[in-house]
């Protein structure tokens, strides 16, 4: 029997690993959401969850009382991709303007960064003049009409922001179901018919071998349908860094490259390929190859994302040639070898020291700072050859001893990693 209080149910229940009730699920996370449950108790209600886990049934029931714990949108016609973070990670910036011109239209509701990843808006606020906050009614009629529309997530899922904050300091970020709830809820509150989850793994992600990876993916894909979401999964590498620039205005600068056509790094373009090209399959789109292939040939790609870029107030002739710091130092190797990992969280920290990156929330950031880096894995390297390029107005130091300890350099010939690990 229970003693009719919600959280106290529910913390008695679990401590034990017994089941939590929907009912039970869903008065706890309005309870939390309104301020009448204490973070306390939540706190030790979440322990309680990281121990003993949740069945597959709790953990939907709390996706789906997170989801409407807020305003929701819905999309049903729009596709949508999510990534668990990565770094210099630009596949939003440049599958999506790709889709939209294929004939998918894209609402999407993006993030900042914090800590070593990046985060979409602060990448495209590096563009004069653009701003992503649009009204309901803006994002609806921009979508409609461009075909392609990005805000900040904001007050979607409120009980998410509040729950992840509190696990953020209580040690129980690192739980399947938390994380399987706590990224479907936001998807679910968007309301995008068709999702893409590109889950990484690496030394730059939050699942650090293929098999974790998988995990969370089979998770994410089940939870998305059992929503009414059309999903799909893609397990991909975040040992290395994706493309060549870290940073925000430079990330954009290697996007445009990508969208005119124009030469960029192998593992970026065939990431960015695979995206796209999955996407248009999920929307059912014939012949997504080609399309994608026609729609960066044609110009149509960038066309899309230059008409994106005005329609959210940005300067489009300003992507020529986007301004990024002049202040640029060179690290070099320290012997020759080949390339075997150019770790991907250390190249972020890099970042971050260089003031890419924002260490709390809220903090100001220097859009043309970053690290461009000049070799991938399986390059063979001469000594003193340069290996990477810093941007940013601050002491450059500490960004190079983080580089340097990045780089690991083996004796003998290295193959490249492959992009895409797996798929569900
Ligand atoms: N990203 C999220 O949105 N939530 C988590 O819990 C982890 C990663």
């Amino acid at each position: 029997m229970g003693s009719g209080n919600a959280i106290l149910d529910a913390i008695e229940a679990k401590k034990f690993g017994g089941a939590l009730s929907d009912g039970l699920i869903r008065d706890v996370v309005e309870g939390y959401t309104t301020g009448k449950v204490p973070d306390y108790q939540m706190a030790s209600l979440l322990m309680a969850i990281f121990i003993h886990g949740m069945s597959y049934g709790e953990t939907l029931a709390l996706t789906r009382a997170m989801a409407e714990s807020g305003r929701t949108y819905s999309f049903p016609e729009c596709v949508d991709k999510h990534s668990t973070g990565g770094v210099g990670d630009k596949v939003s910036l440049t599958a999506l303007p790709i889709v939209a011109a294929c004939g998918a239209p894209v609402a999407k509701l993006s993030g900042r960064g914090l800590g070593a990843t990046g985060g979409t808006i602060d990448k495209l606020e590096s563009i004069p003049g653009f701003s992503c906050n649009l009204s309901e009614e803006q994002f609806r009629n921009q979508v409609e009409e461009v075909g392609l529309a990005i805000i900040e997530a904001g007050d979607l899922a409120p009980a998410d922001k509040e729950i992840y904050a509190l696990r953020d300091t209580t040690g129980t970020i690192d739980s399947l179901p938390l994380i399987g709830s706590s990224i479907v809820s936001k998807k679910a509150a968007t309301g995008a018919g068709h999702l893409l989850y590109d889950v990484k793994r690496g030394s730059g992600a939050f699942m650090k071998t293929t098999e974790e990876a998988r995990t969370l993916a089979e998770l994410l894909v089940r939870l998305s349908e059992d929503l009414g979401i059309d999903a799909s999964a893609l397990i991909t590498d975040m040992h290395n860094p994706l493309g060549s620039a870290v940073g925000n205005a430079l990330e954009v600068r290697e996007s445009v490259l990508l969208l005119k056509n124009e030469p960029v790094p192998d593992d970026l373009a065939r990431k960015v390929n695979h995206v796209a090209t999955r996407l248009l399959e999920l929307k059912g789109i014939s012949d997504p190859e080609h399309a994608v292939e026609n729609a960066l040939s044609s110009g149509t790609a960038y066309e899309k994302f230059m008409a994106f870029v005005s329609a959210q107030g940005g300067d489009a002739d300003a992507l020529e040639d986007l301004s990024v710091s002049t202040r640029v130092t060179e690290v070099k190797s320290p012997r020759a070898g080949y390339v075997a990992r150019f770790g991907a969280s250390a190249i972020g920290r890099a970042a971050l020291a260089l003031g890419a990156g924002r260490k709390k929330k809220g903090a100001r950031i220097d859009h043309g700072a970053g690290v461009e880096v000049l070799v991938k894995p399986g390059d063979p390297l001469e000594k003193d050859q340069p290996i990477a390029r810093h941007y940013g107005e601050r002491e450059a130091e500490p960004a190079r001893r983080l580089v340097l300890e990045a780089l690991e350099i083996s004796e003998e010939p290295v193959d490249r990693p492959p992009a895409i690990l797996d798929s569900l």
